[in-house]
């Protein structure tokens, strides 16, 4: 019975060359082995009447082939590092939106639990978390450094409510908006 789709002769080449771009595109496995590999595997190069080819390793497995142990295509795509930093820098470009994690976790394929969890794992910290102490940051440079008015830096750092944005300030810095303006304008001035 034949499984799978055709193998192409480009499909071929990625597997000859060990191409790590298609490893997201299809998988491959032997008919003689019973174990499937990503193209960018670096076993022995196999008989191409022997190979079969699948959309994705849900596809592979439903057909009996069990994974390589060597290039472990059942994996998850990216390690939870660079699943983070790609997260961490969605928000870092976005924090200024109003960012639900459901869209988080959507634009950088995950669920929101998932995400959740491995972030927390990894930096220690709720990606909640890592919004709100970011949009402090920031808020807190713009104190300092401009003359905006309170209101105008909230919704600058993604923040609508000016009474939550004050409320927030305070919890994380110690101070409220106003407050750290002067303080940290008083310590200029001295210097
Ligand atoms: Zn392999």
């Amino acid at each position: 019975m034949e499984v799978g789709k055709e193998l192409t002769e480009d499909m071929w080449q990625a597997i000859v060359k060990n191409d790590a771009t298609y490893d997201d595109k299809m998988i491959y496995a032997l008919k003689t082995t019973g174990i499937f590999c990503k193209p960018s595997c670096k076993s022995r190069m196999p008989n191409k009447v022997n190979v079969s080819i699948f959309n994705n390793v849900k596809e592979a497995l439903s057909a009996n082939f069990r994974p390589c142990k060597r290039c472990n295509p059942t994996k998850e795509r990216l390690p939870d590092h660079e699943w983070v930093d790609e997260i961490t820098k969605y928000i870092e470009a976005n924090y200024n939106e109003s960012l639900r994690l459901q869209t988080i976790a959507y634009m950088c394929h995950g669920s929101p639990y998932h995400m959740h969890r491995t972030f927390k794992r990894i930096k220690g910290i709720t990606p909640a978390s890592y919004i709100q102490q970011l949009r402090i940051n920031k808020a807190a440079e713009f104190l300092i450094h401009t003359d905006r008015n309170i209101a105008d830096i909230a919704i600058k750092v993604g923040i609508p409510s000016t009474t939550y944005f004050v409320t927030l300030f305070k919890k994380i810095s110690g101070f409220t908006p106003k407050d750290y303006r002067q303080i940290n304008r008083n310590y200029k001035d001295v210097l």
